[in-house]
């Protein structure tokens, strides 16, 4: 087990509660498209506090990033980070993560549970890979998609969103159902990757184990 100490070089906003943050990358440290590591702020009384994030950026780009939710409510972690500025420090653990590719499928994800699709995605990209892959992405409301435009113009009409807090024009209403999922995948038979929420989870493996779509095609983390 590898611990590293990296300096941050930028923070920007994605959406109202979504950070970018790039840091330096240490030598020898590697990671595949879709794995996490645990993150600690090196700042005192915070050293202690490490929580799951997952690399946004690619295995061979010259810094690492992270896209992160906060939770300005909770007074945790991820709030802390919306303090971070340029030159402050990190501490990076393990290197980690259930979620891999393997091969063109279904990607379903509820908020921030899109974060390892979005290095697994950028990584297809690079070698021209995207192919058939499909991405079902559920938020409350449109403020809050994630890379809504990096998604479209990777995915075309391969890129479906959802919205359960809001009604608008050109995104599809409610939560996911076992019929908007006939309604949008055509190939049950192919791999179907999912990450989000827990409830969210429970609800999608009910539904998928309804279509006969087989645990071991199934490929997931909870957040
Ligand atoms: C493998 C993995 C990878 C992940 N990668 C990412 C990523 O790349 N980007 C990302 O944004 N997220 C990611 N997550 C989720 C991320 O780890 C959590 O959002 C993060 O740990 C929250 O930390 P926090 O300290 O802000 O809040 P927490 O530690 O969750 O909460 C702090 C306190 O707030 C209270 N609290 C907890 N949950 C709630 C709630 N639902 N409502 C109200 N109060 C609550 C509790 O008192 C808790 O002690 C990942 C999770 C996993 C498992």
């Amino acid at each position: 087990m590898s611990k590293y100490t990296v300096s941050v070089k930028s923070v920007e906003s994605v959406t109202h509660d979504v950070l970018r943050i790039r840091t330096e990358k240490p030598p020898g440290l590697t990671f595949t498209p879709g794995q996490a590591t645990e993150l600690f702020i090196d700042k005192t009384g915070w050293e202690t506090e490490g929580r799951p994030f997952t690399f946004t950026s690619l295995p061979d780009d010259e810094y690492l990033e992270f896209t992160i939710k906060t939770y300005a409510s909770r007074k945790g972690v991820t709030n802390e980070l919306r303090k971070l500025k340029g030159g402050d420090g990190l501490i990076l653990n393990d290197i980690f993560g259930a979620i891999a590719y393997r091969g063109e499928g279904t990607f379903i994800a509820g908020g921030a549970g899109v974060t390892p699709f979005i290095s697994i995605f950028r990584f297809l990209r690079s070698n021209s890979e995207i192919g058939n892959n499909k991405l079902i992405f559920a938020n409350k409301t449109k403020a809050d998609i994630i890379l809504k435009q990096e998604f479209d113009s990777m995915l075309g009409t391969n890129f479906i969103t959802i919205l359960s807090d809001e009604k608008t024009e050109g995104y599809a209403h409610g939560l996911i159902t076992v019929d908007f999922l006939k309604a949008h995948v055509t190939d049950f038979n192919r791999p179907f990757y999912v990450c989000g929420p827990p409830p969210m989870m429970d609800s999608l493996e009910a539904q998928l184990s309804d279509l006969k779509v087989d645990g071991k095609q199934i490929v997931k983390e909870e957040f």
